[in-house]
């Protein structure tokens, strides 16, 4: 039965009803005959405030609030790869098929597809005994994607029955019988309350790379699998852009991306451009290995508040099968608003810029769902949740609450700059007051897989950058003139890093993309050149003469050669250095 409550007053998003003292706080309701989807966020005695996902013009004070006694969960199962769903897991693509592009209020379309069939295989037999997290089989979601069938964390029993073979989503694959001799059917699907975090065994620290292909970060601040990052900047810095790049190239095995309604058509790029694009670690569509959430322009802010723990307990859910897996949240800077509309509507004591005193405390319990985990079950799987937000600060200053509180949890700050955007110089991401706090044990894994130089190269880098820096500010004082000669090449060297290796451009067909092995080349390329420069400046070379060598535009180029050829080009180009540089020394000689 479900229990009723009667609407006392309607302000925006907020419906706050009477008679609801059956009900409990983060109950998921239906508001009036219209059947619209709401959740309570607030208890006082037997009034609830109920925070309604759907528009709630046309309301009236006296309709009927019905409670389902559930909290707000997600669909667990396959057909999850792939979808696009909004923020309180409707399936987008189904619900356009059935009412056109205009979303009807209170539609009822079940998040996964009740009819398509998969065929589950047992991994286990009859008269085993599994518990909490256990693999009982698995379903081929996706050409790449092998959805595990697990036990819910709060069963354990034996193994009744198993069967393999065709089924639905809402089919039972198995029977476990419990201590108490209780059965318990386990079916291909599993439902989790949004607002709480999936149990793990263990959380470890993380100490291996997500690969992003992008060399400003993975070569300066490089993010750890399970590790959380932010990305901060103004309107049109690169923000989106940088997000689509982490979603097409991270070495992720599972992507979600939730879109909070940043701007309308911007997901209509994620929905128009991400299921043509080739996985190139798989060679697959990258739809194959990504969950979409989409606040569409339709629903009201407060489904955009939702979204991002419908995201992160989905991205969990494949976390515990013991992928690794990445999210994205553009922008947390709109959920927050959402948030803070809601603390309003609540006429809660407001914080600073009126956003809600909690505001930290919650974006530390999204971030906090983050990391590399031993799931529950026998054979230990370990499995990474790497989330990464950006932060839209208005007029790019972060020094607003939303920026000041997401810094204060995430330890990776790439920080975006409209100054390198209005230059043109992208990722516009600010190599002087970015930081990443896993660069230090990231390091070593570098050293160990892709050359024993990364960490040294990465020093110098860093170095050169911040001593171009400090030369600049005398640069504009005294003139380029008055700089010595080795400070002027530390002048080109630095430029070089800029132009020749952090520069990247997202649309160009090679640069898009640059494998670790790449990296460590063209690092290796633009510390040389300064190495062998100063060398031949000590030796009497003339510092015009080495700035305009030919070879300089080699290095440029370099970015721009396939994959396949870097290692001969190296060879090339190295060469062609060495040999300039000679001659730069011998015609001093003469
Ligand atoms: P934001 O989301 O911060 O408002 P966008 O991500 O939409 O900004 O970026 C604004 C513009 O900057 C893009 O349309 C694009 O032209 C340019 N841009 C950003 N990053 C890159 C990049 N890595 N390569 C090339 N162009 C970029």
């Amino acid at each position: 039965m479900m229990k009723t409550g009667t609407i006392t007053k309607i302000s925006g998003p907020l419906v706050v009803a009477s008679d609801m003292k059956e009900a409990n706080m983060f109950d998921v309701v239906r508001v009036s005959d219209k059947g619209l989807i709401g959740e309570i966020i607030e208890m006082h005695e037997d009034r609830a405030s109920i925070q309604v996902y759907e528009e709630t013009s046309g309301l009236k004070t006296g309709e009927k609030v019905f409670s389902t006694g559930e909290p707000l969960s997600v669909e667990l199962g396959p057909g999850l790869i792939g979808s696009i769903f909004d923020g309180i897991q409707r399936p987008l693509v189904e619900i356009m098929k059935q009412c056109g592009n205009n979303l009807e209020r209170g539609v009822d379309v079940p998040s996964l597809n009740r009819e398509k069939l998969w065929v589950f295989e047992p991994c286990l037999e009859a008269g085993e005994r599994v518990s909490g997290g256990d693999i009982i089989g698995t379903i081929q979601e996706t050409g790449i994607i092998s959805h595990k069938i697990m036990i819910p964390p709060d069963l354990s029993g034996i193994i009744k029955e198993i069967s393999g073979g065709t089924c639905t989503v809402e089919d039972i694959v198995a029977i476990i019988l419990d201590e108490k001799g209780v059965e318990h059917g386990v079916g291909v699907m599993q439902k989790w309350p949004v607002r709480k975090g999936r149990p793990y065994k263990r959380k470890l620290s993380p100490d291996m790379p997500l690969l992003t292909g992008q060399r400003v970060v993975d070569a300066l601040f490089p993010i750890a699998k399970g590790g959380v990052a932010a990305i901060p900047g103004p309107f049109g810095s690169g923000k989106t852009v940088t997000q689509h790049q982490l979603a097409k190239w991270a070495d992720a095995d599972i992507v979600v991306y939730i879109g909070c309604g940043e701007r309308g058509n911007e997901m209509t790029d994620v929905l128009n451009e991400f299921p043509e694009l080739i996985d190139p670690h798989t060679g697959k569509s990258l739809m194959e290995r990504t969950v979409l959430i989409a606040n569409t322009s339709d629903m009201p802010v407060a489904a955009r508040e939702a979204s991002i723990y419908t995201g992160i307990t989905i991205a969990e859910y494949f976390r515990d099968m013991g992928y690794n897996v990445a999210l994205m949240a553009d922008s947390t800077s709109r959920w927050a608003e959402a948030l803070r509309e809601m603390s309003g509507r609540l006429e809660e004591m407001p914080g600073e810029e009126g956003y809600p005193a909690y505001l930290g405390s919650r974006l530390a319990q999204f971030y906090e769902r983050a990391g590399r985990v031993i799931s529950l079950g026998k054979d230990s799987r370990e499995g990474t949740l790497s989330v990464i937000g950006a932060v839209s600060p208005a007029g790019g200053d972060i020094s607003e609450p939303v920026s000041q509180a997401t810094l204060r949890i995430v330890k990776v700050f790439w920080g975006l700059d409209s100054s390198l955007a209005y230059k043109r110089h992208f990722p516009a991401i600010n190599w002087l007051t970015s930081y990443s706090l896993y660069a230090g044990s990231l390091g070593k894994w570098f050293n160990e897989n892709v050359n024993s130089e990364w960490t040294e190269l990465r020093t110098q880098i860093m170095r050169l950058l911040s001593d171009e820096a400090e030369l600049d500010e005398m640069v504009k004082l005294v003139g380029m003139d008055a700089l010595s000669a080795s400070d002027r090449l530390k002048m080109e060297a630095a430029r070089s890093i800029r132009e020749d290796f952090l520069h990247q451009l997202a649309f160009h067909e090679v640069d898009t993309y640059t494998s670790a092995d790449k990296q460590y080349l063209m690092m290796k390329l633009v510390c040389s050149f300064y190495k062998e420069a100063l060398e031949a400046l000590e030796k009497g070379a003339e510092i015009n003469g080495i700035v305009k060598l030919p070879v300089r535009e080699a290095i440029g180029r370099f970015k721009y050669i396939p994959e396949a050829e870097t290692a001969d080009a190296f060879e090339s180009v190295y060469a062609q250095l060495k040999e300039q540089l000679g001659v730069c020394v011998k015609g001093e000689d003469d």
